[in-house]
């Protein structure tokens, strides 16, 4: 089952479907690419056909926000919950230390990747990762693909920013059997930026709690009106 919001065809999925999917990849030794698709990436997806279809061939595309569980459920084909890229991580490392899984952390500032993975492998040990920052030159990058391919990760999560994250995933298949953005999520897992309380995740708020945290966010948060609007629209037509 799936929704189309704007464009794009968004997987009626739970947390733990996903969490079961990615595991029967690695499993099974076939390779799926995963997107957590929130408004910001929808509404640019609906911009550029490039984008769309970089979306409509991944494997697995899930709701990431309120904005998209509202859409879904506005345009009638409902998803069931929520599935950041977080939370998806966060359900994903238990299973990653029971199965021995290679993990490579591919993102965010200098030190940054190497620091979430450490504090994962020592919360859940038993997985092995390698990490590289995200600020690395175009005439660096064969040396770089050469390095993950010699570690040859069972997954790897790239955490280089919407959308640029989805571009080199999809320029770069078969890295690892299972392959996904995560945004910002490093910087999370590190400790260097709190998640919302539960409150506020309850109340579906994480948003405002980022845009407090972060506010120079803002700007970025403008797009949700127009997601909204390309929405009402697409339900009209
Ligand atoms: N980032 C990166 N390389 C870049 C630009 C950004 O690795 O050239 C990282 C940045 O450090 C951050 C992540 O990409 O960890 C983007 O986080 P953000 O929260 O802005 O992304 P979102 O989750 O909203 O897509």
């Amino acid at each position: 089952m799936k929704a189309d919001v704007l464009g794009v065809q968004v997987d009626a999925v739970t947390l733990q479907e996903c969490v079961r999917r990615i595991t029967e990849a690695i499993g099974a030794k076939t390779y799926i690419r995963v997107v957590t698709a929130n408004p910001e990436m929808l509404e640019a997806a609906s911009r550029a056909q490039k984008l769309r279809t970089i979306l409509n061939t991944a494997d697995l595309v899930t709701a990431d926000g309120v904005g998209v569980l509202w859409a879904a459920r506005h345009l009638g084909s409902p998803v069931p919950e929520r599935v950041t890229g977080i939370d998806l991580l966060e359900a994903l490392f238990p299973v990653a230390a029971t199965e021995h899984w290679r993990i490579f952390f591919l993102g965010s500032k200098p030190g940054v990747a190497g620091q979430a993975a450490a504090r994962m492998a020592v919360k859940f040990p038993g997985f092995a990762w390698e990490a590289q920052h995200g600020y690395f030159q175009a005439a660096e990058e064969e040396a770089l693909v050469e390095r993950i391919r010699v570690f040859r990760p069972h997954l790897i999560l790239i955490g280089l920013g919407a959308p640029r994250q989805e571009i080199w995933n999809w320029e770069h298949p078969h890295l690892a059997y299972v392959s996904m953005g995560v945004g910002g999520s490093f910087d999370a897992l590190a400790g260097l930026v709190q998640r919302a309380p539960k409150v506020f995740r309850e109340a579906r708020l994480e948003w405002l709690y980022r845009l407090w945290q972060e506010p120079w966010r803002w700007r970025r948060q403008l797009t949700l009106p127009r997601f909204v609007l390309k929405v009402l629209r697409q339900k009209r037509f």
